[in-house]
């Protein structure tokens, strides 16, 4: 887990995929780790460089050969951004982009208004269902008119 924490999203610099809530289970037998992830978005391009990077970390951290390493996604459950933790909130408000909300009906069916990450204020409005990645969107904060990703609650 220690070396996974050291694997970060490609799309969003700093943040790993232990803080993404991704890592599900890490499983040792006598002849392999298995490691087992859960992918936030489908089809999401950034899955395949995360699993070469997962399996370079624990190889480095371990001094298991790379084909030693198993990294496997798995719908077994499935991935929800209430799974990112606390301090990955903070890391993604400090690059300027809100972290998604609790899942609740009321989020999911009437959409409330998104936090700036600059000012805080909550007079802000969405500019677009995609930004520069499938799991973010475009707001514009009418406090402060600087223009802001926010990852999207799922
Ligand atoms: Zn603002």
């Amino acid at each position: 887990m220690a070396a996974l924490d050291h694997v970060m999203d490609p799309e969003m610099p700093g943040v790993s995929i232990v803080a993404l809530g991704m890592v599900h289970t890490v499983a040792v037998d006598r002849e392999r780790v298995r490691i087992t992830l859960l992918p936030p978005f489908v089809g999401c391009p950034a899955l395949d460089v995360m699993r070469a990077r997962a399996v370079s970390a624990v190889s480095q951290a371990t001094g298991l050969e790379p084909d030693e390493i198993v990294v496997e996604y798995s719908a077994a459950v499935p991935w929800t951004s209430d799974r990112v933790a606390p301090s990955c909130h903070r890391a993604l408000r400090s690059r300027g982009i809100a972290p998604p909300p609790r899942v609740t009906e009321e989020v999911m069916t009437e959409m409330p208004p998104v936090a700036c990450p600059w000012c805080g204020s909550v007079d802000t409005e969405a500019e677009g269902v995609f930004g520069p990645t499938a799991c973010r969107s475009i707001y514009y904060c009418r406090a402060c008119r600087n223009p802001f990703e926010a990852m999207k609650p799922v």
